[in-house]
């Protein structure tokens, strides 16, 4: 724990972290001491991670990237927090602080941030993505062994691939989002990001399981030793064909003109290592995969101005100093209170959401979104794993996309698809694309498939 407060202080300028507390780190540290000395031996027992600034603790403020929250501490743990820490019943490990993140978690580049901006440990004048930026940078730069995410909509994968590190969205449902700070409840998900998907499926199998009291869409499924299964895989990996019998999918519309052509040498340089470890290739199509950015920027947004209305001024977050009535009061305190990007989802999301508008662009995106989670199916009828790149370029500079929202939102292509469709997904560093920046392969998997992806990942690792 010393060891990794000492390197995040030397590298503060990655803007990485929105909290810190060394002592409330190594009083965490002593707890888990004290679990050893007792005789407890559990992989992750006083192994430090942090925390995306959208999940709720009790020993760190919590902002969620908005000056809505700035201060704002949670009275109890996310159910992620509470499973993975010291605490009773929890996985041991010691948290060093909370992580920046893109405000409610909307963004592709960590620069919808209302604090610092996050740096990419590989060129500093890069975005390490988004929205799970700070985790991502955080990991890359070896400044925690381990992070928690968030992905709505791509911002596990995509902050992964962009620096470097492993990390896995699993099914809809697999993780509790208890404790979450809500941007699209029925896209938002929690999962890890590490080092290798061996260090993600440790993690995975803490976080994972119903919680039923908490969170209704916590899906009735015991959680997986995701670990476990891997070192079986990896048992069996003496074979010179771990992966013989994997049908790798390629769906066309994922490696045509919209991927730059250095991502995609880097993606098809993997895939060509998971041929000679005995997978096959096989061209799939998921034809509607174009329309999947209009129907997540109408259904994210139409769920975010919903969630984002409990921030009123007056239970919690950010209230105005001064103003006239009620009514001025949630004006002031909302429009002082959120950033460009968040008010930008909110009109959008109240707009489609209006009398009138519902049925034009809410209740048609709902029935769009059903067909891509039926194209998912058709797909996995012709193989077992879907891969493909994660973000059509490398990191950009900052500041290259922070007057074009649009820019920004087309280039969640290959994520937002089987966000959609409720599918785990995960990003697995694949090679380096233009400037020696690392570009990330991504694996989709059907539904509960999570260990299926992890195992893979690991042969290829
Ligand atoms: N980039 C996407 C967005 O801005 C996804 C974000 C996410 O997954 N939280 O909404």
């Amino acid at each position: 724990t010393q060891h990794f407060l000492n390197r995040i202080g030397q590298h503060a300028g990655l803007g990485a972290f929105l909290a810190l507390d060394a002592d409330v780190s190594l009083a965490q540290a002593r707890a888990a001491d004290a679990r050893l000395a007792a005789g407890e031996r559990t992989p992750l027992l006083g192994v430090p991670l942090a925390h995306k600034d959208v999940f709720v603790t009790r020993d760190f403020p919590t902002t969620a990237g908005s000056k809505m929250l700035e201060h704002y501490r949670s009275p109890f743990d996310a159910t992620v927090v509470s499973r993975l820490g010291v605490g009773p019943g929890g996985a041991g490990m010691v948290t060093l602080g909370k992580l920046n993140c893109d405000e409610f978690a909307m963004g592709s580049g960590n620069e919808n941030s209302a604090y610092q901006k996050v740096q990419n440990p590989w060129d500093t004048s890069r975005v390490p993505g988004g929205s799970s930026g700070g985790s991502a940078a955080a990991v890359a730069a070896r400044l925690v062994p381990a992070a928690t995410g968030t992905d709505t909509g791509g911002s596990i994968r995509q902050p992964a691939s962009l620096t470097g590190i492993t990390g896995i969205k699993p099914t809809y449902g697999r993780c509790s989002r208890y404790g979450m700070v809500a941007f699209a409840s029925s896209l938002d998900q929690a999962g890890p990001m590490a080092r290798s998907a061996l260090d993600c499926a440790l993690l995975l199998s803490s976080m994972a399981g119903p919680d039923p009291d908490r969170d209704s869409t916590s899906l009735d499924m015991p959680a997986v030793d995701y670990a476990t299964d891997l070192i079986a895989t990896h048992a069996d990996g003496t074979s010179a064909k771990p992966l013989k019998g994997l049908k790798i999918g390629l769906p066309t519309q994922f490696f045509g003109a919209g991927c730059a052509p250095d991502v995609l040498a880097a993606v098809r340089g993997a895939l060509s290592e998971f041929e000679k470890l005995g997978a096959t290739l096989v061209d799939v199509s998921l034809p509607l995969t174009e329309l999947s950015i209009p129907v997540y920027y109408v259904i994210a947004p139409a769920e975010a101005s919903s969630n984002l209305s409990r921030f009123d001024g007056v239970r919690y977050g950010h209230r105005a100093a001064h103003y006239t009535d009620l009514t001025d009061m949630y004006k002031k305190s909302r429009s002082e209170g959120f950033g460009d990007e968040a008010t930008r989802r909110i009109m959008i999301g109240t707009y489609v959401l209006s009398h009138g508008y519902y049925d034009a662009y809410y209740l048609k995106a709902q029935k769009i979104r059903r067909l891509i989670a039926q194209d998912f199916q058709t797909a996995f009828a012709q193989c077992d794993v879907i891969a493909g790149p994660v973000s059509p370029t490398v990191a950009w500079k900052i500041g290259e996309k922070s007057d074009d929202p649009v820019a920004s939102y087309l280039a969640d292509i290959y994520t937002l698809s089987s966000s959609l469709a409720g599918l785990p997904g995960m990003s697995v560093p694949a090679g380096f694309g233009a400037g020696g920046m690392p570009v990330g392969l991504q694996l989709i998997g059907n539904y509960f498939k999570e260990a299926q992806l992890l195992g893979a990942a690991h042969q290829f690792q």
